[in-house]
C-alpha cells in the first residue's frame, strides 16, 4: 500500500542500520589478518595450536579447568546437556523463555533424548527458587526421570539482554548443591553481563559448573562458541562433539579470529550498551502510549520495545522502520526483529556507529509519530 502511494526508495540508495541481531557483526580487519596468518593443524588429532590457544585462554578467562571450541552456541548447549545427562531417562530444568527450550529445535529431546522441565521465567531472567526446589526429583522412584541438570541463561535473550543478579546465581548453586545437581549457564552473551556488572567474567560464572559463550555475536568473530568446565567434563565434551559431526580440522583459521575477539572486543562492549541506552532513552522521551521501553531493565546491547498490540501490529512497525519512501522526511532504513509477538528487538554491535544511532533515533521518532498521528485521525 505504502509503495503505491509514496513511491518506495530502492534500499541500496538509503542508509541502512541493521539492528536485527549482533550475529550480523562481521569480523574486524584485525581478525581477517589473524585468520590469514593463523598457524594451523588437524584439531581432531589435537594438533591445531591456534585452537589450543583459544581453548586455553578461554578456560583461563572463565576460571574453569578446560574449554572446547565448537561451531555454535546451539552445539555447545547440546553437548553440555548430553554430557551432564548421560544417564537415560534424564530431565533438565530450565526457564520457559530459555533459548535451549525455545530456539534450539527441541535439541535436548530430539537428539539428547532428554526431557525439559520448565519453570516460569521472571522478567529478569530468573525463576522462583522454591519452584526450582519443588521440581527437583528427590530419590526418583521408577515412575520418574532423573533430574540431571539446571540451565540458566545470562544475559537473557527473551528478557531483553538482562543480566542475572550474582546473588541469585549463588542461591541457585547453594540449592542445587544440596541435591548434587550440576548447573550449566547458557552464556551466549555472558561477556556483556560481565561488562555491565563491571566484574571479571570469571566472577559471573563462578557458581556454575559449566558455561558456554558465543564468539560470533557481540564479540564479532565470524563463527564459533566456547564451552568450559572441569577437565573431565571437557574430555567427555570433546568426544561428544565428534559424534555430532563437530570435529573440525584446521579450525585455527577461525580460532584466530576468536583470539582477537578475546583481546580486543570484550571491553568495547560498553559502547554497544551505551548505544542501546541512547535509543531506549529517546523512545522513552516520546512518552508514547503505544510504543514503550522499560529503562531500568535495559542492561546490555539488546532493547525490547513493547508495542500495544491492540493498536498496531509488530510486523507493520518493523516494515515501516525499514521501508523508506520518497515522501519520508527521515530517509534511513532501520532493520529490527521480533522474537515475541508483543515487542520489537534492537541489538547493537561493533559496526554500529554513533552516527548510526543518531539516524536510528531520528527514524524511530519519525515512524512512531506517524503511527500515532494515523491512530489519532482514525479514532476521531
Ligand atoms: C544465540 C544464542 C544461542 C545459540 O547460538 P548459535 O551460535 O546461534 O547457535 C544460545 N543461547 C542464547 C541465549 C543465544 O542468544
Amino acid at each position: 500500500m505504502y509503495e503505491k502511494i509514496n513511491g518506495e526508495i530502492n534500499s541500496s540508495a538509503v542508509h541502512v542500520v541493521d539492528l536485527r541481531s549482533d550475529t550480523i557483526s562481521k569480523p574486524t580487519p584485525e581478525m581477517r589478518e589473524a585468520m590469514a596468518n593463523a598457524v594451523v593443524g588437524d584439531d581432531v588429532f589435537g594438533e591445531d595450536p591456534t585452537v589450543a590457544e583459544l581453548e586455553r585462554r578461554s578456560a583461563e578467562l572463565l576460571g574453569k579447568e578446560d574449554a572446547l571450541f565448537v561451531c555454535s552456541g546451539t552445539m555447545a548447549n547440546l553437548i553440555a546437556i548430553m554430557v551432564h545427562c548421560s544417564h537415560r531417562g534424564s530431565e533438565i530444568i530450565s526457564g520457559d523463555n530459555g533459548h535451549t527450550f525455545r530456539f534450539e529445535q527441541g535439541g535436548p529431546a530430539q537428539i539428547a533424548g532428554v526431557q525439559t522441565s520448565l519453570l516460569k521465567n521472571n522478567d529478569d531472567g530468573t525463576f522462583n527458587l522454591d519452584e526450582l526446589r519443588d521440581s527437583i526429583r528427590k530419590n526418583p522412584d521408577c515412575h520418574e526421570p532423573y533430574t540431571s541438570l539446571v540451565i540458566l541463561e545470562n544475559t537473557h535473550n527473551m528478557c531483553g539482554g538482562k543480566v542475572l543478579p550474582l546473588n541469585w546465581i549463588e542461591k541457585v548453586r547453594n540449592l542445587t548443591k544440596e541435591y548434587n545437581l550440576p548447573v550449566h549457564m547458557d552464556g551466549a552473551r555472558v561477556m556483556n553481563a560481565a561488562v555491565y556488572l563491571k566484574v571479571p567474567v570469571e566472577r559471573v560464572v563462578r557458581d556454575v559448573d559449566t558455561v558456554c559463550f558465543c564468539l560470533s555475536k557481540g564479540l564479532g568473530a565470524p563463527i564459533g562458541s566456547v564451552l568450559a568446565g572441569s577437565k573431565a567434563f571437557i574430555d567427555k565434551s570433546r568426544r561428544m562433539r565428534k559424534v555430532l559431526g563437530g570435529g573440525w580440522r584446521q579450525a585455527g583459521v577461525i580460532a584466530a579470529a576468536g583470539l582477537v575477539a578475546l583481546d580486543k572486543m570484550i571491553d568495547r562492549l560498553q559502547v554497544d550498551h551505551d548505544h542501546i541506552m541512547q535509543i531506549a532513552k529517546a523512545v522513552d522521551n516520546l512518552k508514547s502510549d503505544i510504543f514503550k521501553v522499560d529503562l531500568p531493565s535495559v542492561h546490555t546491547n539488546i532493547l525490547m520495545m513493547y508495542i500495544d498490540r491492540s493498536k498496531v501490529a509488530v510486523k507493520e512497525v518493523i516494515y515501516r522502520f525499514a521501508k523508506v519512501f520518497k515522501t519520508d522526511i527521515v530517509k534511513v532504513s532501520v532493520r529490527a526483529s521480533s522474537i515475541r509477538p508483543d515487542c520489537i528487538r534492537f541489538v547493537t554491535y561493533w559496526q554500529i556507529t554513533d552516527e548510526d544511532i543518531r539516524d536510528t533515533i531520528d527514524r524511530i521518532t519519525f515512524v512512531i509519530k506517524e503511527f500515532e498521528d494515523q491512530l489519532k485521525s482514525t479514532t476521531i
